[in-house]
């Protein structure tokens, strides 16, 4: 953790091509020692105990978000949507409440009433939401104002940063900042399971809600697999999504608008991540009809508390 705070402390004095030179050294290690776990980690393939199926007895779920980190970003949501409604498919777009971007109300509207979901990515994505208990309480109030105005009911922190007992202090019916197996992250500690899961608010505590859902993501990062690994065939994703499938488990995949038009990732070929985040769900579509429960994380979220039998949320008071 040290290491990674004192990266992340001069990060934005690094050029970009230095960055991402060192990144891929340091993953390039990292993979020479994770290959029984990542991309796949057969240990997480484990339904829980008293799993129910998925609605409508689908085989598996599939679940699209969207982290936007910048202008460039935000600017690119609009086209990222509009690609996916062409193919029968609706996500969740995380607007960081306070980075170097607005989100407008009307954008906001706009993507719900086209059936799209909005949630909050951090609050400043400046690495420093978790630095301290008292710091993460006092960013948690500012976080549960935006959750609010918007109406929002999920989250995903910064770097996927993540404390399951701090999270309590949200007023979010879910959180989204951990995965199955991310040996590349820079807090790497696994959830270890593919499918959702419940955490109790613990005894006694003073918190509002009996708890909440959390939703690891379980296929690779787009950034890391064409920004670092400069992946050229798309096979990583097709692979991790088929081992998902014959497991019966949740596919839940992150992709930044903001690399979108990234590529080509070789001299042989010019294919960007759009395109590579289009074929992905162009396959799921061709190789799976019928066998999967799409959803929006939301209503991931509702069938969990539906599963254990928690009353469900009520709409938050305007
Ligand atoms: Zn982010």
């Amino acid at each position: 953790m040290l290491k990674n705070r004192m990266y992340y402390a001069v990060k934005p004095l690094l050029p970009w091509s230095l960055r991402i030179a060192l990144r891929r050294i340091v993953a390039r290690r990292i993979a020479r020692k994770s290959s029984g776990i990542w991309p796949i980690n057969p240990a997480t393939a484990k339904p829980p105990a008293d799993w129910p199926g998925w609605p409508g007895g689908k085989q598996f779920a599939v679940v699209l978000t969207h982290d936007v980190e910048g202008q460039r970003g935000l600017a690119r949501c609009a086209e990222l949507a509009n690609r996916e409604a062409k193919l029968g498919f609706r996500s969740s777009f995380n607007f960081i409440p306070e980075g170097d971007y607005r989100v407008s109300p009307t954008l906001r509207r706009e993507f719900e009433a086209r059936g799209f979901e909005v949630g909050v990515h951090d609050l400043k994505h400046d690495g420093k939401l978790y630095d301290s208990r008292e710091g993460f309480r006092q960013h948690a109030r500012q976080i549960n104002r935006y959750l609010s105005e918007w109406q929002a009911v999920g989250f995903r922190s910064g770097f996927m940063y993540h404390n399951l007992d701090w999270l309590h202090d949200l007023d979010a019916e879910y959180d989204a900042s951990t995965f199955d197996t991310d040996p590349f992250e820079p807090q790497p500690d696994a959830a270890h399971t593919i499918f959702p899961f419940w955490v109790d608010s613990p005894a006694g505590s003073a918190a509002k809600k009996p708890g909440y859902v959390e939703l690891p993501y379980t296929l690779p990062q787009d950034s890391t697999l064409f920004m670092i690994f400069q992946e050229s065939a798309g096979t990583i994703w097709k692979n991790k999504l088929d081992w998902v499938v014959r497991q019966g488990g949740m596919v839940l995949v992150n992709v930044h608008p903001d690399y979108l038009h990234l590529g080509p990732v070789t001299s042989a070929g010019g294919t960007t991540v759009m395109d590579h985040y289009a074929n992905l769900l162009a396959y799921i579509k061709e190789t799976y009809p019928g066998a999967y429960w799409h959803a929006l994380p939301r209503d991931v979220a509702a069938f969990v508390r539906s599963w254990k039998k928690i009353a469900p949320a009520l709409p938050s008071v305007q």
